[in-house]
C-alpha cells in the first residue's frame, strides 16, 4: 500500500468514527457549523469538567474517557467543524484528539479546500456557487 493510501484509509477510518462522509467535513468546513455546538442543551459535555476534554499527552486512557462523551453527541460533527476552523483549539473536539485532527486539516489541504474562522470571507468557489466536490479528487468524496 503506498502512503498516500494509507493516509486516504486513515482519514476514511477517521471520518467513519465521526460518521460523516468527506463531503459533509468540507462543507461543514467551508460553510461553517449548521449549529453551534455549546449552545445545544443535549451536548453530552454539559456540565462535564473541561479539564476531562484535555487529556495528558500520550494517556490514552484519559483520551478514552474523553472520547466517550462524544459517542453520540447530538451536536458531534459541529463540534468538530468548529474545532477545525479554529485552528487554536486543543483538546478533544468532535470525539477527536488534535492529532486526528491535524489528518483532517491536512486531508483538506490536500484537497485544495480553503477555510478559516467564521467572520473570515468564505471560500471564493463557494461565493461564485461552485460545487466544491469538483475541485477533488479524492475517493472519499461520497
Ligand atoms: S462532541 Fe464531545 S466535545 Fe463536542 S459537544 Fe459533544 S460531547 Fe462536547
Amino acid at each position: 500500500m503506498t502512503t498516500s493510501e494509507l493516509f486516504e484509509r486513515e482519514v476514511k477510518l477517521i471520518l467513519k468514527d465521526v460518521g460523516i462522509s468527506g463531503t459533509q467535513l468540507i462543507n461543514g468546513v467551508v460553510n461553517g457549523p449548521e449549529e453551534h455546538w455549546q449552545d445545544c442543551p443535549d451536548r453530552h459535555c454539559r456540565g462535564v469538567s473541561p479539564e476531562i476534554f484535555i487529556p495528558e499527552h500520550g494517556n490514552t486512557k484519559t483520551l478514552t474517557e474523553a472520547r466517550k462523551y462524544c459517542v453520540g453527541c447530538p451536536v458531534r460533527s459541529s463540534c468538530l467543524y468548529q474545532s477545525l476552523i479554529d485552528h487554536d483549539i486543543v483538546g478533544v473536539f468532535g470525539g477527536l484528539p488534535e492529532r486526528r485532527r491535524r489528518v483532517l486539516r491536512k486531508w483538506l489541504r490536500a484537497n485544495g479546500v480553503r477555510y478559516g474562522r467564521r467572520s473570515s470571507s468564505l471560500s471564493p468557489w463557494i461565493d461564485q456557487g461552485e460545487d466544491v466536490t469538483a475541485k477533488h479528487n479524492s475517493p472519499l468524496f461520497v
